[in-house]
């Protein structure tokens, strides 16, 4: 799933550095590619038996490692939450899904200064939270989950930019930051969009 995510962000690089061209520095693309260049690189050296926690641990460091930025610390710490409660598991389904995502929220609060609202990756990340909340608990399909989660995290994406930035460089823009989606709330997106397309496609594997 995380190769196939790199691969979705790999092939949206210009689209991601358009939008960051419009509020930043506009690399936002290139730093997304060379964080998830990093992430297949080190899984390619896992052995297919390695834990989740390994993995996530793993992803997240080799994310911080091959990016600089903020979103290069923000995003590599994300990966990297999900390795704690993942100690010694082996498979993802819904419940480890839903975990993640509840660490990776806790992970940017802690890490920035970000409030909901405030036009950053963290608003798509609380979307899909909260569609997790809102869903059916007897519902355990791994593809529906992510799927709705992913749905949840795009609007939330496309949302922004009806908002003004309240944290970072960009903030300084004030209005002139309407009209454009935040890029890292749209590369979140696009990343559960990956994951529910290769699960649709491939499926959970046993
Ligand atoms: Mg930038």
């Amino acid at each position: 799933m995380l190769d196939c995510a790199g691969q979705k962000i790999i092939a949206q690089e210009a689209y991601l550095n358009s939008l960051d061209a419009a509020l930043g520095d506009g690399d936002h693309g290139i730093t997304m590619r060379l964080g998830f260049q990093a992430i297949a690189a080190a899984l390619n050296e896992l052995d297919p038996q390695t834990g989740l926690d390994v993995i996530f641990r793993k992803a997240g460091m080799s994310f911080m490692g091959g990016t600089g930025g903020a979103i290069g610390v923000i995003f590599g710490k994300m990966l990297m939450s999900g390795a704690g409660p993942l100690h010694g598991v082996q498979q993802f389904g819904t419940a480890e899904f839903k975990i993640v995502l509840r660490e990776m929220e806790l992970a940017i609060i802690s890490t920035g200064k970000a409030k909901v609202g405030d036009k950053t990756i963290l608003d798509a990340v609380h979307a899909a939270n909260q569609a997790m909340l809102d869903s059916d608990p007897q519902d355990q399909d791994l593809g529906s989950a992510v799927s709705k989660a992913a749905k949840a995290a795009e609007k939330a994406a496309q949302d922004t930019a009806g908002m003004i930035c309240r944290v970072g460089r960009a903030s300084r823009l004030g209005a002139r930051a309407l009209g454009c989606p935040d890029p890292g709330a749209v590369s979140f997106g696009i990343i559960l969009g990956a994951m529910a397309d290769w699960l649709a496609e491939t499926g959970p594997t046993a």
